[in-house]
Formats: structure tokens, C-alpha cells, sequence
């Protein structure tokens, strides 16, 4: 492939990814190329040298590890618009660009006076990684809010539609991160909104600011959702991280009641069909792990679920870390703690 084919398509070679992470770990792409359209994704996607290689989308880049070089190519999705595209008496339905950032998505749907996202306000990444990894947050999720995911296969550049149902969406996961979906490209995501506000503040810390006062706008509850995550999560711009390094397991009741008889003080949630949710972080630091640093890599000292780049940790000890925290775990209580960011 010459430099001048690589240069029409906007593909950069060698390409330094470590910007393009709020982890900031050093790697390379052997090619990376920012795709702005549908046609510009199928044009990479088409070319013959291109098309072969092992590929990866990366949207904010809010929820990846990279503790290796990426021998392939890296397209970094910027697909970026917003339309809405239909009303019903209750609702209101938006098409958004996979590469559009999600907090500014939720901050311009309540702009224009559209509830239903406020409970998500400033989750870091893009509108596609949202749907891929269903992010969460203050009592709501975003497959709450989905209908369809829209995509193009990258094998035979055609389009593929899917409906919420068929996305397989849980706890921070979906289909799209499963094999079969391997060659699944989200491109845009369709989104159903309330037209009537209801709020959602069920959770702890939200009851909490609106113990005396309901709110009477998203936007209230979009402004309480953005003090608490300022006040708990490191913003990445001045400390590196990828938010919530573990999911929170989830176990049997029967074992949530052994645990309970040998530490009362476990923070747990009861959930349906006989099963509990374990609070990652409470585990974490029940083993003495919080505020463990290893060189630059360290468990966050305010936070023990989140791990952080100090300055010039690499992805490996960044891994090397959550490997001793899910091992000490283990040991300790025999709960399996799982990374919520894609290790690459
Ligand atoms: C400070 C901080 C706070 C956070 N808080 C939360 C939180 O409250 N709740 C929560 O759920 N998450 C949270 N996260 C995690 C992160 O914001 C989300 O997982 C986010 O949705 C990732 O989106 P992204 O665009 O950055 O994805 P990336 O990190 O770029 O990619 C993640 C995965 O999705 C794939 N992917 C991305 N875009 C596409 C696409 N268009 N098509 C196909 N595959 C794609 C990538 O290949 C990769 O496997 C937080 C992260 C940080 C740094």
C-alpha cells in the first residue's frame, strides 16, 4: 500500500494512540484512520490491503486498555449528527451519529427540553461505545432508552439493523461485544424519549439531594448527577482512568448470606431471581487495595473502583495491578471480580 493510497483515505500510519485514550497508556496502531461518514467507512472498509487487516473501532476511547501495540487497523468513529426522527403522543424519537460524544448528546436533549437521559449526564465516550457497552448510571441504563442499533457489516459493507431485543443487553454488556458481532460496526443509534419528565431518584445519593424537594426538570437532575460524579470520579483530562475498572459481581443469594454471616458490613443489593450484586469497591478495599500503587498505576485513593495512570504507567502494569486486586479478592471472599473496560 503506497503512502500516497494511505493519504487519500486519510489512513496515518504507525499511529501514536495514546492520546486517544482516557487511559493515556503509550501503543501504536499500525494504521488508524478517522472516519467523519458512512461512504468514508465504507471506502476504508473497501479497500483491498485495508480490508484484511484486524480491526478495532475506537470511539472516546473512554472504556479500552491497551497493554499492547494494535497490529491492525483503528478506526476512530466520528460519525457525528442528531435528528429527531419521530413523535408519538408520548414520545419523541432521536437518530444520533455513533461518534457523537454522549454527554453532549444528554446535554443538548435537555437543551431542547427532552427528558429521559439525565440520569447519564456526563459518562465519558461516544453515542456507539454507549450502545456497545449499555452504559449506566444513577439508576438508569442506556438500553432503557434504545431501539435500534444501526450498523454496517464490515465484511460485505452492508447495513444490518438491530432492535434493542436483539442487542442482548445486561449489565454493562451487549451482542456487539460477542464474536458473532465481530464485524459489526455501530454507525448511529435510535433513541426513544419520555415526553413527560419522571424522575428517576431512587438511587443513594440522588434521594439524597432531593430528600426535601422533588425535582421539577432532567435538568435539576442532570446538575445533581454531574456534582456527585464530579465530586467521586477523577476527570481523566487531569488523572487518567477508565471510570469503573470492575463490573460489581453478582452471586447467588446463598453465597451473599455466607458472606454477609462473616462481614456484616458487606454492601450489597438484592436482585431478581435469587441473586445479589456485590459492591465492587467495598471488596476492594476490604483487602487493603485502595490507594495501592504500583509504579504510575495505582488504585484510585477516593475511589477503590477505579484504577489510574499516575503519569507513565503502560497498560501491562495497569493490568499486572487489576490481576492482584481480582486475585486478592478471589482469595479473600472466592468472588470473581471482572474488568468493565475492553483489555486490548
Ligand atoms: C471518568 C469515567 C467515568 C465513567 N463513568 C461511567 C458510568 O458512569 N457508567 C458507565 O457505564 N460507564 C462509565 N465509564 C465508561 C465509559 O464512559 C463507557 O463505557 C463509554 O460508553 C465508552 O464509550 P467510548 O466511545 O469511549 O468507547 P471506547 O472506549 O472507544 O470503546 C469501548 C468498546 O466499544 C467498542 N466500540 C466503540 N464504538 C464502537 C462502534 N461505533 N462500533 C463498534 N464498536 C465500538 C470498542 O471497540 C471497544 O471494544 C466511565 C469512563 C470514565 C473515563
Amino acid at each position: 500500500m503506497t503512502d500516497t493510497e494511505l493519504k487519500a483515505l486519510g489512513v496515518v500510519r504507525n499511529a501514536d494512540l495514546k492520546p486517544l485514550t482516557t487511559f493515556a497508556v503509550p501503543a501504536k496502531a499500525k494504521f488508524y484512520v478517522e472516519v467523519k461518514s458512512l461512504d468514508a467507512l465504507r471506502r476504508v472498509l473497501s479497500h483491498p490491503e485495508l480490508s484484511r487487516e484486524p480491526r478495532l473501532v475506537l470511539g472516546g476511547g473512554s472504556n479500552i486498555l491497551f497493554t499492547k501495540d494494535f497490529d491492525g487497523l483503528v478506526i476512530g468513529m466520528r460519525i457525528d449528527f442528531l435528528e429527531e426522527i419521530g413523535q408519538t403522543e408520548h414520545s419523541r424519537t432521536i437518530r444520533v451519529g455513533a461518534g457523537r460524544s454522549w454527554s453532549q448528546t444528554v446535554d443538548e436533549t435537555l437543551e431542547r427540553g427532552w427528558p429521559g437521559l439525565e440520569n447519564l449526564a456526563l459518562v465519558p465516550g461516544t453515542v456507539g461505545g454507549a450502545a456497545v457497552q449499555n452504559i449506566g448510571a444513577y439508576g438508569l441504563e442506556a438500553a432503557e432508552r434504545i431501539t435500534k442499533v444501526e450498523c454496517l457489516d464490515a465484511r460485505t459493507l452492508e447495513p444490518c439493523v438491530l432492535d434493542v431485543d436483539e442487542c442482548d443487553y445486561g449489565y454493562r454488556s451487549s451482542i456487539f461485544k460477542s464474536e458473532q458481532c465481530a464485524d459489526l460496526i455501530v454507525v448511529s443509534v435510535v433513541l426513544e424519549l419520555p415526553k413527560v419528565f419522571e424522575p428517576r431518584i431512587a438511587y443513594k445519593e440522588l434521594a439524597a439531594v432531593f430528600a426535601d424537594a422533588k425535582p421539577q426538570t432532567p435538568m435539576e437532575v442532570a446538575q445533581a448527577v454531574k456534582s456527585i460524579r464530579r465530586k467521586k470520579l477523577p476527570d481523566p483530562a487531569e488523572l487518567p482512568n477508565a471510570g469503573s475498572f470492575f463490573k460489581n459481581p453478582v452471586v447467588t443469594r446463598i453465597k451473599q448470606r455466607h458472606l454477609l454471616e462473616d462481614m456484616p458490613q458487606l454492601v450489597s443489593y438484592p436482585l431478581a431471581g435469587g441473586r445479589a450484586k456485590l459492591a465492587a469497591g467495598w471488596l476492594i478495599e476490604a483487602v487493603g487495595m485502595k490507594g495501592k500503587r504500583a509504579g504510575d498505576a495505582a488504585v484510585y485513593d477516593r475511589q477503590a473502583l477505579v484504577l489510574v495512570n499516575y503519569g507513565n504507567a503502560t497498560g501491562e502494569q495497569i493490568k499486572a495491578l487489576a490481576d492482584e486486586v481480582a486475585g486478592k479478592v478471589r482469595l479473600r471472599f472466592g468472588v470473581k471480580l471482572e474488568p468493565e473496560p475492553v483489555i486490548i
